[in-house]
């Protein structure tokens, strides 16, 4: 160790100065700058004593560093990412994007005052919920609906308000957990009702639910098994079934249908993902499902039904303590006028992903291959398979297309950490030896920003 070297390191107020003669980071707060100061100073210290570095670089590199640092301190946390993983609900990025409608709409909202509780008809005080309760029951088939922040919300405030201090009839082979802290059993007993299962894993009649009912009995619950499938010899009773004995025992059935579609997706080759309208037409009394996994919206927990029941949620205490914001609501608003309007499939980035052909993919794909081409960066272009992701569908594999690159420096892991952590963060995944971005949820303009990640990186 060369303490010479270490003794020639400027001091914090001398790099201060230059950076300030040389306009340097003049835009950023003092205090991030020194903050970057003494890191790039600690950084230099660390290099010149394991011996990564034998002596110190000039001005301008240091200012270089010290100049990202500070960029990097100011970005934002919570930021937009390049998702090239194929996942189209991904729940750490975000689950669903929101179509350009959508967005502008939320722009609007959030920039001015808006009609969020105000009737400009009469000019008097409106409600929050009007804006999308009608587009709802138009979309559903039912008689009322309301909106929370989730449907992890949704449950508690049903089981709360048509349960609380009886017992809730569940299929044992649908007692769910989604995402580690939502359970239905927890959920239960945190709503101050008590979770009777009925039923064996695998099959549960309706004769189960039947000698589950007892005088403590508040609801019978249908709890959609969305993130796992329950294969081999399985039973699982009706819905219809189910509405039937609801009736005769004079009792409501609840529905938590996980990511609820608001249109059959049947077509585009995604299965068993039940629809609203099913649930509602099969006269199930108050159905729960997400704003943002295959709906396509903002995050959000919808709850239609029958009035009587809405009305009361809409009364009870904890449905303040889970009001939506305006943002929320003018994204779902313009989210449901594009199915009411029949522009679903063209507007909603969610449902024009998960219907992308693989023709169309391995086309994009093959595009952006071309594309790397030029800058002299050689790829592959494979098949590959998708999950829809946000617990949808869990079974489903889509067919797709994938860029795969190995790098010329450096590790495959390498790569995936300079992408990642680039300031606009491009999230791809490793499998079979390479680095792989899926194109099924890249975005025409964003195979650009993905070319020039890959040249910058000095990896490929
Ligand atoms: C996803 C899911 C939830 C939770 O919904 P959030 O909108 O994420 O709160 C609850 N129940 C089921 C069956 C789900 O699939």
């Amino acid at each position: 160790m060369d303490n010479q070297l270490l003794r020639n390191i400027p001091k914090v107020d001398e790099l201060l100065r230059t950076l300030e003669q040389n306009g340097c980071c003049a835009d950023a707060p003092l205090q991030t700058v020194t903050e970057a100061v003494r890191a790039a100073l600690e950084e230099l210290r660390a290099a010149l004593k394991d011996g990564s570095l034998q002596e110190l670089p000039d001005q301008d590199a240091l200012c270089a560093r010290i100049a990202a640092l500070v960029r990097q301190a100011r970005l934002p946390s919570l930021r937009g990412v390049i998702n090239a993983t194929g996942v189209v609900l991904h729940t750490n990025l975000g689950r669903a994007c929101l179509s350009d409608r959508a967005v502008a709409a939320v722009e609007d909202a959030a920039r001015s005052y808006s009609t969020l509780e105000y009737d400009v008809i009469n000019g008097c005080r409106g409600t929050r919920y009007s804006h999308v309760e009608t587009l709802l029951t138009r979309l559903t088939g039912a008689e009322s609906a309301l909106v929370v922040n989730n449907n992890a919300a949704a449950v508690l405030l049903i089981l709360s308000a048509m349960a609380q201090g009886g017992e809730v009839v569940v299929s044992r082979g649908e007692l769910v957990e989604i995402g580690g802290s939502f359970r239905i059993p927890e959920i239960m007993e945190s709503c101050g009702c008590r979770l009777h299962e009925v039923g064996a894993t695998n099959k549960t009649h309706l004769h189960d639910y039947e000698s589950g009912v007892n005088e403590n009995t508040r609801a019978l619950l249908k709890v959609h098994t969305s993130n796992y499938k329950i294969m081999g010899f399985t039973e699982a009773v009706e819905l219809d079934a189910l509405v039937a004995l609801g009736r005769e025992k004079g009792l409501p059935v609840i529905q938590d249908l996980g990511s609820g579609l608001l249109l059959d997706l049947r077509p585009v080759g995604i299965q068993g993902e039940p629809t609203v309208r099913e649930s509602v037409s099969a006269g199930v009394d108050v159905v729960s499902f997400s704003g943002d996994k295959l709906l396509g919206g903002p995050q959000a927990g919808v709850i239609v039904g029958k009035k009587c029941y809405i009305d009361l949620l809409k009364k009870h205490p904890l449905h303040r303590a889970m009001r939506v914001d305006k943002m929320t609501l003018s994204a779902l608003e313009v989210t449901l006028r594009s199915y009411l309007e029949g522009t679903a499939f063209d507007e909603i980035p969610t449902l024009r992903m998960l219907a992308a052909q693989a023709l169309t993919l391995k086309e994009r794909a093959e595009r952006l291959q071309a594309m790397l081409l030029e800058s002299g960066i050689a790829s592959a272009v494979i098949p590959e398979q998708d999950q829809v992701g946000g617990g949808a569908a869990p079974t489903q594999l889509l067919p797709t297309y994938a860029v795969a690159l190995r790098p010329k420096k450096g590790s495959v892991d390498g790569l995936e950490r300079a992408m990642r952590l680039r300031e606009r963060p491009i999230i791809g995944r490793i499998a079979r030896d390479a680095y792989l971005l899926d194109v099924r949820t890249l975005r025409e303009d964003e195979l650009a920003a993905v070319k020039q990640a890959l040249e910058e990186s000095g990896l490929v």
